[in-house]
C-alpha cells in the first residue's frame, strides 16, 4: 500500500478521430508519480502535454491503457475533489469578488465529498496573497493575481494532486518568475499539511528545473517519454540557487535532452 504509487500512467495512448482519419497525441506514456512529488511535463507545442493532464484528471479517456489515482479510476479521485485544476486562462467568473470565486467550488460540491473540514477560503485567500483584494472583482486584478485567484480556487476543496497547464503562461516574465516562487510557498505548505503532489506542464527549461523534483521530457507527436531528469536540488528552492553552476547543469542537461527531440 505504502509504496502504491499516487498516480499510476500505464501504458498510455491516445488516438483521436478526426475529420482527415485518427490522429495519434499520446504513444504508450509510463509514468509513476510519488505521493507529494512535483513532477512537470515539458515538450514541443502538440506533443500531447494537455492531453495526458486531461486523462489524469478524468476529463476524456485514453485510447488504451489506463490511469489510476491511489489506484482508482480519476473519476473517483474527481468525484471526491481530490484534484485541483489550473489551466493558462484562469477562468474566474467575472460577476464574483475574488472571495466569492474561491468560494465557488465549496458551494457546487456537497460537503461529504470533501475531506473533514475543507480549508477557510478566507485563509486561502490570504495564503495567496490577496487578503486586501478579497473584494476586488477580477477585471480590477492584475493577470498574476488572477492566476493566484484560480490558485486559491483550487485549493478550496483540499485536493491531494494539483494538475497545472501551463499556469503562468500567459505572465509577463517578471511576474511569472515571482509566481514560481509564490507556487513553491504554496506548495510547501500544503506538502506539509496532506502531501499534495504537483503535475506542471510547462513549456519553460528554468521553471521545470527550479520548480520540480523530476521532469519528464516528451517527444515530439505522438508524445512518448523520451527522457527523465531527476532535479536534485535543495528546498526551498531560492532566486540565488538559480545562478549556481549546479543549477545551470540541469537547465544545460534539460535543454539538450529536449534538443535531441527536436533533432530526431
Ligand atoms: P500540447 O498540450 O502538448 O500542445 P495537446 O495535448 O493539446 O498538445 O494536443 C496534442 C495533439 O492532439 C495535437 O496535435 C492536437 O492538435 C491534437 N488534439 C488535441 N485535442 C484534440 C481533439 N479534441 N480532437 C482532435 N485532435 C486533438
Ligand atoms: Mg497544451
Amino acid at each position: 500500500m505504502t509504496d502504491q504509487p499516487h498516480v499510476l500512467i500505464d501504458s498510455v495512448s491516445v488516438v483521436y478521430t478526426t475529420a482527415s482519419g485518427g490522429l495519434q497525441a499520446l504513444e504508450r506514456v509510463d509514468l509513476a508519480v510519488r505521493r507529494g512529488e512535483f513532477v512537470s511535463i515539458i515538450g514541443p507545442s502538440g506533443c500531447g502535454k494537455s492531453t495526458l493532464l486531461r486523462l489524469v484528471g478524468g476529463l476524456q479517456k485514453p485510447t488504451a491503457g489506463r490511469v489510476l489515482i491511489d489506484g482508482e479510476p480519476p473519476r473517483q479521485a474527481q468525484k471526491r475533489k481530490q484534484i485541483g485544476f489550473v489551466f493558462q486562462d484562469p477562468s474566474l467568473l467575472p460577476w464574483r469578488n475574488v472571495i466569492d470565486n474561491v468560494r465557488l467550488p465549496l458551494q457546487l460540491s456537497r460537503r461529504s465529498s470533501i475531506g473533514a473540514s475543507p480549508p477557510d477560503p478566507v485563509a486561502l485567500v490570504d495564503l495567496v496573497g490577496l487578503r486586501e483584494f478579497s473584494r476586488y472583482y477580477p477585471h480590477q486584478l492584475s493577470g498574476g493575481m488572477q492566476q493566484r485567484v484560480a490558485l486559491a480556487r483550487c485549493l478550496a476543496t483540499a485536493p491531494s494532486l494539483l494538475l497545472m497547464d501551463e499556469p503562468f503562461g500567459a505572465l509577463d516574465e517578471i511576474t511569472r518568475s515571482a509566481m514560481r516562487y509564490e507556487l513553491l510557498r504554496i506548495w510547501g505548505s500544503e506538502a506539509a499539511r496532506r502531501a499534495c503532489s504537483v503535475l506542471f506542464v510547462t513549456h519553460s527549461v528554468t521553471e521545470a528545473v527550479l520548480l520540480s523534483d523530476r521532469i519528464v521530457v516528451l517527444s515530439p507527436r505522438p508524445g512518448r517519454v523520451a527522457g527523465v531528469l531527476e532535479v536534485d536540488l535543495p528546498r526551498p528552492r531560492s532566486e540565488a540557487m538559480e545562478l549556481e553552476p549546479e543549477f545551470l547543469d540541469y537547465v544545460r542537461r534539460l535543454r539538450s535532452l529536449l534538443r535531441q527531440q527536436v533533432a530526431a
